[in-house]
């Protein structure tokens, strides 16, 4: 039998040099945000650079390691106070980390991203106790998380879960299963909402969320499987089986766990899904112009055409609209405003623009982009996987429209 080919990127998305941040975020920026922007775009050269040929051509394999490495650094504590051992550096600093792994590689991203939903919801939800025991793990990187919503028959219908949990003295015992979970093989505890209301309860206080460590018994996890893209990027099924879990372990209040998974999804899902989007949308950019310059055509090359030129603005349009709308909704949490139709716009408008973008870069490399080797190909599958997470388009579309209709956001 002929070996297979290992699978070679031939172009890098991401230059030899960090970059500086645009012109346009300056007011969003401290020198702080500077240094982290340089910083990401290293350590996205050094470390996830050479990863992403094995991951993509891997079905098996995801990558614990990169994980392992952005924990040292801190990373997953960016948003932690320093009380806790974080960095305590805010949102738009959590973007800039996100949005410049992103830049080299959506599933890099994904996998800082994933942890930094369940991390907010402790900071947030967290008793004394439960901070000091996870936070500062969280901070220094030995211990990951995972927030476990979704369900494989209910989907992201939160109202809907199956997941029991049943109170048993001091316990309280889990069972049910938790579908498309980012980071499930390597968390160290799962911030897991289930049903725990009495019959009669509304959706908004039937569900409680807890805190479960991996290694309990009956916590079972499905082995790993590549998806259509973010190749690398753990996610994975759930399972829990009896899993026995003191009380001590309800994250908020018995009757809380719908807004918790709201809260999760709206501070911290919508931004961080946005800076995978725009980090993915910089990365089409990028290869798009070195392609159109590079392409010899009458003497110039395809970038001198002016309707090419015509083409790569309307890239550029929507790169530079997408990327204001995420830095502004990430300004705005650090200045503790209340700004979730920001935060939508950012998450809707960052996925459905970079979509638009991997469209036209498709058509602007002709035959090239078809090539099974060349980045754009993962491009533009790692952008499908934006859209589901943190909220689809459609309760994206509504969640905005109710905003400005002055009615009640629809049921999850
Ligand atoms: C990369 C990635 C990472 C993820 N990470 C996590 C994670 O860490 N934790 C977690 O819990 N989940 C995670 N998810 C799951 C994600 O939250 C769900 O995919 C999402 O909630 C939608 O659920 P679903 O895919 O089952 O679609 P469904 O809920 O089955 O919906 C299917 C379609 O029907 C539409 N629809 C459904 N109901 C309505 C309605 N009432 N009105 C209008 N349209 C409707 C939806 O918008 C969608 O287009 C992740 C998914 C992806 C792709």
């Amino acid at each position: 039998m002929r070996p297979a080919t290992p699978y070679r990127e031939r172009e890098t998305t991401t230059p030899a040099t960090p970059t500086a941040p645009p012109e346009t975020l300056r007011p969003y920026l401290t020198p702080r945000h500077e240094l982290l922007w340089q910083e990401a775009e290293l350590f996205a050269e050094q470390y996830v650079a050479p990863r992403i040929p094995r991951l993509e051509h891997s079905t098996s394999t995801f990558d614990r390691r990169l994980a392992q490495l952005m924990g040292r650094r801190g990373w997953f504590g960016v948003t932690v106070p320093a009380a806790h051992g974080g960095l305590e550096i805010g949102h738009v600093a959590k973007t800039i980390l996100i949005h410049r792994i992103s830049v080299m590689s959506a599933a890099a991203g994904a996998i800082l991203q994933a942890t930094l939903i369940p991390v907010g919801a402790v900071e947030h939800f967290g008793t004394r106790e439960q901070k000091t025991q996870w936070l500062p793990r969280v901070a220094d990187g030995s211990a990951l998380m995972s927030i476990a919503v979704t369900e494989p028959t209910a989907g992201g219908h939160i109202g809907g879960m199956e997941t029991v949990a049943e109170r048993e003295g001091d316990a309280w015992v889990i069972t049910g299963s938790k579908a498309h979970i980012g980071n499930v093989h390597i968390a160290d505890v799962h911030v897991v909402v289930a049903r725990t209301g009495e019959e009669g309860k509304g959706p908004s206080q039937a569900l409680t969320a807890f805190l479960v460590v991996n290694d309990l018994p009956g916590v079972s996890v499905t082995a790993y499987r590549a998806g259509h893209g973010l190749r690398g990027f753990s996610a994975g099924q759930l399972d829990l089986d009896h899993v026995r879990v003191e009380a001590d372990q309800v994250l908020g209040e018995v009757g809380q766990g719908m807004e918790v998974a709201q809260h999760a999804s709206i501070r911290h899902g919508r931004p961080n899904l946005a800076a995978v989007s725009l980090g993915i949308h910089d990365a089409v950019m990028k290869l798009t112009t070195a392609f159109l310059k590079a392409r010899p055509r009458y003497g110039a090359t395809l970038l001198d055409l002016p309707v090419l030129q015509d083409r790569l603005g309307a890239i550029t349009h929507r790169l530079h609209a997408a990327r204001i709308l995420l830095y502004h909704a990430a300004h705005l949490l650090d200045h503790g405003i209340d700004c979730d139709p920001d935060l939508i716009n950012a998450k809707y408008s960052n996925h459905a623009w970079a979509i638009q973008s991997c469209q036209d870069a498709m058509e602007l490399h002709g035959a090239r982009a078809l090539d099974p080797d060349y980045p754009l190909q993962r491009l533009i599958r790692d952008i499908q996987h934006t859209y589901a997470p943190a909220g689809t388009g459609e309760f994206q579309r509504i969640h905005l429209a109710r905003s400005v209709l002055g009615t009640a956001s629809p049921p999850q």
